[in-house]
């Protein structure tokens, strides 16, 4: 009988290193996906673009498989500096939005265009120079909490990645930090929150300062008073932005210039928060039922 000296502290160490490693790996082979699926076109010129842009989705269809639609013709347009929100349930197509936008991907029908350039014929580095966002799930660098807030803004001054993170209200919890700033963050550093990991996303978009800004809010992560705070720094970050909000709760949408309410691909009803409720559909009962739950 064969007998196992290897003690088991050791082996945790092992596996947490192979664990990482694999994440890392996972993630570069993600990046390199995402790299082939979307190449410039030969001679692509940057987008041309002023301070606030129109964007527009033109009978937009796609799929990350062939034999799977997601997205199936939608179109809509957010005025310059106007904010556009998507509500609708998990699943519907909400966030890959987001990601075509961003152009993580392109379209496989239709297009999507900023400024009245299709931004399938500029190059993808253009549009990101053009975007913020901040995603469902922020993934940090394993590098310093400065590093991550300045990477919005290459050569950014420790000024101004401060005023960022205060106007996110997530200065006061930097500073609390035995190393403030240069405290390393991501997975091998100082875990934070969903909450906080969202606020250092908000203040990279602060400090980068782009036309366009997407917000794919958080579902569960935050509580109330800690949504509401969030909601007011994504409102000051959105300001006379063209802004797209995927929201969760209802309350962020309120104000938007129209709100798509997507179900499985499609937008099934559109409008302001007032005309919606007057359909008295599914936006009207979804309001109805986030109304009773927050009473609580
Ligand atoms: P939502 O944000 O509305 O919850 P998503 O846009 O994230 O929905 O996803 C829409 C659909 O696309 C889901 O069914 C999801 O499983 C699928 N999906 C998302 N990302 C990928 C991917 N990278 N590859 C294949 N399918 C995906
Ligand atoms: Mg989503």
């Amino acid at each position: 009988m064969i007998q196992l000296y290897i003690p088991l502290g050791f082996l945790g160490v092992i596996y947490r290193e192979i664990k990482q490693s694999l994440t890392d790996l996972d993630k570069m082979f993600t990046l390199m996906e995402k790299e082939r699926e979307i190449a410039d076109e030969p001679g692509a010129l940057p987008i041309r673009i002023d301070a606030s842009p129109v964007v527009r989705f033109e009978n937009v269809s796609f799929a990350y498989e062939a034999a799977r639609p997601i997205l199936k013709n939608v179109s809509f347009e957010i005025p310059p500096g106007k904010t556009v929100a998507v509500v609708g349930s998990s699943g519907a197509g909400k966030s890959t939005l987001a990601r075509l936008l961003f152009r993580f991907y392109d379209v496989q029908q239709g297009r999507i265009t900023i400024a009245g350039q299709d931004i399938k014929h500029v190059t993808q580095a253009s549009v990101r120079q053009a975007i913020g966002i901040v995603p469902q799930d922020t993934v940090l660098f394993n590098d310093t909490v400065e590093y991550n807030i300045a990477y919005g803004k290459p050569g950014a001054s420790r000024e101004e990645v401060e005023a960022a993170a205060r106007a996110a209200r997530i200065h006061d919890f930097i500073v609390s930090t035995p190393l403030g700033y240069n405290t390393m963050v991501g997975e091998r550093g100082l875990k934070l929150s969903g909450g906080e990991k969202q606020r250092v996303a908000i203040a990279r978009t602060l400090l980068k300062n782009p036309p366009v800004v997407i917000f794919d809010e958080a579902t569960s992560a935050l509580d109330s008073a800690n949504e509401r705070a969030i909601q007011a720094e994504l409102r000051t970050a959105a300001q006379n932005k063209t802004t797209l909000v995927i929201a969760h709760r209802l309350s962020t949408v309120v104000d938007a210039h129209e709100i798509l309410v997507m179900e499985d691909g499609c937008i099934v009803e559109r409008g302001t928060h007032a005309d919606l409720l007057a359909m008295g559909q599914k936006y009207a009962r979804m309001w109805t039922l986030q109304q009773s739950a927050s009473d609580f």
